[in-house]
């Protein structure tokens, strides 16, 4: 058996999976275990090759099947995965500052590994999940969490571009002033720009921005009175499944804030796919719909060519990066021969 294994390093789990040469995943749930990114690389690296060998164990994979790892973290860090010499929110520890990271599990493993940030990782996943590994297609995935992230994929490749900034979609500006129902809203976002996605499509932006804008309008509401603001904004996607109208539209602007973004996509790329992800979709299925719907609401005019081109819900959010670090890698073992060409059941 060949196998290809996928590695999410998260700041607090690192999340596994395993895909098979035939493009079968053989973890359906969640396989995680604790990350340790604060004390460091040689600490944290331990961590992730002693998860590694409990997912293979308990999947029946023995080291001499694994051919290949894809690895995804959070950034910044080069396209090829040497962390960010500033230091990041992840990667406190001053031993990260410039750290290989992939070079590092890569001498550990003796295999080869190969990196992409988690934006990009989930968004290969997205793309993998509609289109399959072989197919050429372009594809753009925002993923809506406690910031906004995502990736592009043009023609079955990942745009990491020059400095491994490629995909970094929530610091695009969006023309929010044509939104209905935010006149007087400064939507500032923490990377200092007023009006990118971020700023109006994150959890980030619930509370620092939504919330404090729509709370005045709704005089007497729930969220105002007994809660934090930090706590508030985690409830404003319960609230908006359940129908709270204060809640819904907070979410309709996110919505409306995407489709503006998904129009610049449409004219910038034709993709064949546009897709959603992340917690503010972790939701059923009917408020799923409703979302989606909203984003086409939101969207000015398609040329009638390029007015069909779908919005999907990406699957198995939680497991996202670690699967599309792992078809990252598995693309990368065919390419170098390592492992057999498509053989597709
Ligand atoms: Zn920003």
């Amino acid at each position: 058996m060949q196998v290809v294994a996928g590695v999410d390093l998260g700041g607090t789990a690192v999340k596994y999976t395993l895909v098979d040469a035939g493009e079968r995943f053989l973890i359906e749930g969640l396989c995680e275990h604790p990350a340790r990114s604060t004390e460091g690389p040689d600490i944290c690296l331990q961590q992730i090759v002693d998860g590694l060998h409990i997912a293979m164990q308990k999947n029946g994979v023995s080291l001499g099947d694994l051919v290949a790892i894809g690895l995804d973290t959070p950034g910044p860090a080069s396209a090829t995965g040497v962390l960010s010499a500033e230091g990041s929110t992840n990667f406190l520890h001053p031993k990260w500052a410039g750290f290989d990271v992939r070079e590092g599990l890569a001498t550990r493993l003796g295999k080869p590994v190969t990196y992409l940030n988690d934006g990009n990782a989930a968004a290969l996943w997205g793309h993998f999940s509609i289109f399959g590994g072989g197919a050429a297609a372009t594809s753009v995935s925002a993923i809506v969490g406690t910031g906004l992230g995502g990736g592009v994929i043009a023609d079955g490749n990942v745009v990491k571009g020059r400095r491994g900034f490629g995909g970094e979609l929530g610091h695009v500006l969006v023309p929010y002033q044509s939104i209905r129902g935010v006149d007087g809203l400064t939507p500032r976002c923490n990377c200092g720009r007023t009006g990118d996605l971020e700023s109006l499509c994150s959890l980030t932006a619930i509370e620092q921005s939504l919330l404090p804008f729509f709370l005045p309008k709704f005089p007497g509401h729930e969220l105002g009175t007994s809660e934090t603001r930090p706590r508030a904004a985690k409830l404003v996607r319960g609230l908006a499944e359940q129908g709270d109208p204060m809640c819904r539209a907070i979410f309709r602007v996110q919505a409306h804030a995407l489709g503006l973004f998904f129009d610049e996509m449409v004219n910038t790329f034709d993709p064949d796919a546009l897709i959603v992800g992340g917690g503010a979709l972790e939701t059923g299925a009917a408020f799923q719909q409703w979302f989606l719907h909203e984003i086409r609401a939101g969207m000015p005019e398609q040329r009638q060519e390029q007015a069909d081109i779908p919005i999907h819900v990406m699957p198995n959010g939680d497991t996202a990066g670690a699967r599309g670090a792992a078809v990252d890698a598995l693309k990368s073992a065919r390419a170098n021969g390592l492992i057999a060409e498509r053989q597709k059941a």
